[in-house]
């Protein structure tokens, strides 16, 4: 029931985002707006407001809600902005980013996870998401530069294309490290084109796995 779903957003808001320091008003909308069992399968739909990431197809995961929120509130989004995310997934974060920023570009490296995220985003009406499946080690250079970009799965190291791709004033959200300590990075774009990092904290993701 949709009444229903509300209110157990409300209450992820409330319990998983706000509580641990979630602030950014707009952010907090997004993530009551979207629901999130419209990503996931039927089988998973009951688990879909629990404090943690569940599986998809492929071995994937979509991300814990609190995770979506921190890396979308870290890559300050800003209403005319154009977003791009490595690591489609479910199509969740993506479709939490559409009510934030112009326009979203999404990147995903297996085929059936891209073509079932691009299906659930059509159902939930989001049109400003345009999914591709490739390699998002090299970033999508057909719509660069993005003001931001935040990536869903972890490497060793951050890929040039990606600082590359970055515009003037771009944050880029990044877990960096292998399996056992990630650290979640920001980078920032400065005027003078340099880059500075912040460490957000200690996180875990699945591999970013590409060539870049
Ligand atoms: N943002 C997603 C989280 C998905 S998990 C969500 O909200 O559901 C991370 C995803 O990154 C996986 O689907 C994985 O297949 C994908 N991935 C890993 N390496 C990648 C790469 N080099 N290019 C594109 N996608 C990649």
């Amino acid at each position: 029931m949709a009444g229903d779903t509300a209110s157990r957003r409300a209450a992820m808001v409330e319990r998983q985002l706000r509580r641990r320091g979630i602030d950014d008003p707009r952010v907090l909308e997004a993530m009551r707006a979207v629901p999130r069992e419209a990503y996931v399968g039927a089988d998973m739909a009951g688990l879909a407001y629990e404090d943690t990431a569940l599986p998809i197809a492929e071995e994937q995961t979509i991300s814990q809600p609190y995770v979506v929120a921190l890396m979308l509130q870290a890559a300050k989004p800003a209403p005319q902005d154009r977003l791009l995310e490595i690591g489609t997934g479910s199509g969740y974060a993506a479709a939490v980013a559409a009510r934030l920023v112009a326009r979203v570009v999404t990147v995903e490296r297996y085929a059936a996870l891209a073509e079932t995220a691009r299906r659930r985003l059509a159902a939930q009406g989001v049109d400003t998401v345009a999914v591709h499946t490739a390699d998002g080690t090299r970033g999508w250079p057909d719509e660069a530069p993005y003001d931001a970009i935040i990536v869903t799965a972890g490497g060793r190291r951050v890929p040039d294309a990606l600082k590359a791709q970055l515009a003037a004033g771009g944050r880029l959200v990044i877990p960096v490290g292998d399996g056992g300590g990630q650290r979640l990075l920001l980078f920032e774009r400065q005027p003078d084109g340099s880059l500075t990092e912040r460490d957000l904290g200690g996180v875990r993701f699945v591999p970013l796995v590409g060539a870049g």
